[in-house]
């Protein structure tokens, strides 16, 4: 490739390291627990005869099943390309490039730093507390000079929640000053844990979701913002002019149907008992030094050898993401919740190689 060429990228590109997603950094096997996605997909069916036409802007059926759903008004949801887009979206709608920045609390999801450095956004850390936990003290301390504040929660890959006591001081301290974010992708599993009441209280709270875990669609791209008629109005200014395909649409809305939410509640109850089972099997383990607070569709696990850990299931066709590398994360491995024989492959395999 042109040394030149590469050149005519903005500086910040050619400086980026693009998301090491489960996909790109790929792997060989017949176990796929690294990219928290659902074990089973869906039947759906879709009519080709509009194909022609350009799709709705912001598709009637999607937004009040989704607005139905979550218990906002339709008003408060926008639908985008996964909640990845309205993670770039936000920082687009609110960041000037070179001058703001938003703050994250890292360990956590990797897509709101990259996000911000592709749009020449700077990233401010505040990591999480001792328990993994945000630092809610320190973050309205840092209000006056950041712009978005992104929490996740379920936190990925930890699985801390969020206290909303100290959410709601905080959204009152941020008020006309910064958009605090939280990122539910993973309530389904939860749902009780979910913030979504304050939306009422706050202009300035958006929430994130998807339907790429408990709905298992994460082929199809699809998330929502869900956020104050003000800020959804602002976002709906920046987004493409026709950023939802029709086929997508046609999905998501079926998904959104009564009898699509009972499908994905049912797949929430069967991985939840799962997971209650996985984890304590798991901490029988000689070898599995913790087990973090699990409240999503994975659990973290730090071992005393991640590395043989990793290796040696990888060599057996099961696929699982490394943490490792990450700050405060040593020998961790995050292990997606996979259907009863997969986990029951995984647990063999465990046992196996820590025995
Ligand atoms: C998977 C994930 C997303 C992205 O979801 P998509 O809708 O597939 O883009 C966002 N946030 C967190 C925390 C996730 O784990």
């Amino acid at each position: 490739m042109s040394n030149k060429l590469t050149q005519l990228a903005r500086k910040s590109v050619q400086e980026l390291t693009p998301y090491q997603s489960a996909r790109r950094i790929g792997g060989t096997g017949d176990v796929w627990l690294n990219a928290n996605e659902a074990p089973d997909s869906g039947h759906y069916s879709l009519d080709c005869s509009r194909l022609n036409r350009y799709p709705e802007f912001q598709p009637e059926a999607v937004i009040n099943g989704y607005a139905n759903y979550a218990g906002v008004k339709p008003e408060q949801v926008i639908t985008t390309r996964g909640a990845d887009e309205a993670i770039e979206l936000l920082i687009r709608t609110f960041c000037e490039p070179g001058v703001d920045s938003i703050l994250i609390n890292p360990p956590t999801y990797g897509m709101y730093e990259i996000s911000a450095e592709t749009c020449g956004v700077n990233t401010i850390k505040q990591a999480l507390d001792a328990n993994f936990d945000p630092d809610f003290d320190a973050i309205k301390a840092r209000l006056d000079t950041v712009k978005l504040v992104f929490l996740c929660a379920p936190n990925n890959p930890t699985g801390n929640l969020i206290d909303t006591d100290k959410l709601t001081d905080l959204l009152i301290a941020a008020k006309d000053k910064a958009i605090i974010v939280c990122d539910e992708a993973y309530i389904e599993f939860c749902p009780e844990a979910s913030q979504v009441s304050l939306l009422q209280d706050f202009d300035n709270f958006v929430i994130l979701r998807t339907l790429s875990k408990a709905f298992a669609l994460a082929s199809l791209r699809c998330g929502f913002a869900l956020a104050s008629e003000t800020v959804i109005g602002l976002l709906s200014k920046v987004i493409a002019p026709y950023p939802v395909p029709d086929p997508v649409a046609q999905i998501a809305s079926q998904a959104l149907t009564e009898a699509g939410i009972a499908v994905m509640q049912g797949r929430v109850t069967q991985l939840n008992g799962m997971r209650s089972a996985f984890i304590d099997e798991l901490n029988q383990l000689q070898g599995v030094e913790k087990v973090f607070p699990a409240t999503g569709n994975y659990v973290l696990a730090q071992f005393n050898d991640s590395q043989k850990v990793f290796s040696l299931l990888g060599e057996q066709g099961i696929v699982l993401r490394d943490f490792s590398s990450k700050e405060r994360l040593e020998n961790c491995i995050r292990i997606t919740l996979g259907n009863a024989t997969e986990m029951n492959i995984t647990l063999n395999a465990l046992k196996s190689v820590l025995s």
